[in-house]
């Protein structure tokens, strides 16, 4: 049995903002760009919660957050404070939390700048997991005087749903046989990954709660999202098997050039994409890869238009040490981009902008 945890911080910007200059605290505040007296540009990053009740929230544009602060304030409610955001403070205080969050874990994943999963599998029942958390919460109030909303389940799905479900300073537990009595009645918007469109097309199907959603056989979401569907099937019973892990799987390697000067000259831009063919080669080693089985050359012309082209080998192309994968590589590049400098690519002739390389499938 696993049991996962999601961590939240609460309104993370703005409550550092707060511990720093108590004088804020208790005060309507917004972190983000300068209003300039509702004329400013930019964002708001984070509002808390005495400024999410005058409808300030994360991403709306400043200066319209200044309209209903002022708004509020004539309401005689108390003054919104602005703030511009100080990210390398929050990036320290972060990664402190993020110290934390490693001692308290079997496996911790930083989901954001505020936000990690953890992996407490190994305490073997739900009661303890509650009971290690809830210290957990102490801890970071006490060493960061910051507050957190906690969600705890058998898997990432339903420890990031049950963390915003009590906010702030909430912790949520749902236990295995709670799964799906916990998540039927919710919004069919609480499951990551349905946007305003996805929301909106289900909406038409009459499918609103994710109860709803989930009485939709599998091959009818397939028809509706491609493969994606089966995913939301998934999600739609509280299944995912996705691991707590800070590893980074690279997919691809590869890199770009743009040109100093737009180019139609083939032993120039062949020159080119050989040098690049030995850096990827070298990032691969690097990555300590043994081979990969699809290139793809992408081709940027004069005007913008881009092409990608690739070739796959099923077997794999296997790097060694003898300097065969690398000719290998380079004739395989030479006739991605050949067509580029004829009629079958480039029928008008256009100069080349741009070259990029990239190998995928990686073995
Ligand atoms: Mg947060």
């Amino acid at each position: 049995m696993r049991i996962i945890v999601h961590v939240d911080m609460d309104a993370f910007y703005a409550a550092i903002e707060e511990r720093s200059n108590p004088a804020l605290r208790g005060l309507p505040l917004v972190v983000g760009a300068d209003p300039k007296g509702g004329r400013g540009r930019g964002v708001v990053m984070t509002a808390n919660y005495q400024a999410r009740r005058f409808g300030i929230r994360s991403a709306l544009p400043v200066s319209r957050a200044w309209r209903l602060a002022d708004a509020a304030r004539r309401r005689g409610e108390p003054e919104t404070i602005f703030v511009r955001s100080n990210f390398q403070l929050y990036e320290t205080v972060s990664s402190r939390i993020m110290q934390i969050f490693e001692r308290f874990s079997d496996a911790h994943e930083e989901a954001s700048i505020d936000e990690a999963y953890l992996d407490i599998s190994s305490l073997t029942s739900f009661d303890d997991a509650q009971i290690k958390m809830a210290t957990l919460k102490n801890e970071i109030h006490e060493q960061e005087g910051l507050g957190c909303s906690i969600g705890i389940g058998p898997n990432k799905l339903i420890a990031k749903i049950a963390s915003s479900r009590n906010k702030p300073d909430g912790l949520t537990v749902i236990t295995q046989q709670e799964v799906q009595g916990f998540l039927d009645p919710l919004p069919i918007r609480v499951i990551p990954g349905i946007g305003p469109k996805s929301e909106a097309f289900l909406h038409q199907q009459n499918v609103r709660i994710v109860r709803e959603l989930r009485e939709i056989p599998q091959a009818t979401l397939m028809q509706w999202f491609g493969s994606w569907g089966l995913r939301l099937f998934e999600k739609a019973q509280g299944v995912d098997d996705s691991p707590v892990s800070n590893e980074w799987t690279r997919k691809s390697v590869g890199e770009q050039e743009t040109f100093e000067h737009d180019s139609r000259d083939l032993a120039l831009v062949s020159e080119q994409l050989d040098r690049m063919a030995e850096r990827v080669l070298a990032k691969l080693r690097r990555n300590e890869f043994s081979g990969f089985r699809t290139m793809t050359l992408t081709v940027r012309f004069s005007d913008f238009d881009t092409r990608n082209r690739s070739r796959t080998v099923k077997s794999g192309i296997a790097i060694d040490n003898t300097g065969n994968a690398l000719q290998l590589i380079k004739k395989q590049a030479l006739d991605l981009l050949l067509p580029f400098f004829d009629a079958r690519e480039n029928p008008r002739g256009k100069a080349i902008r741009l070259i990029g390389l990239r190998l995928e499938k990686l073995l």
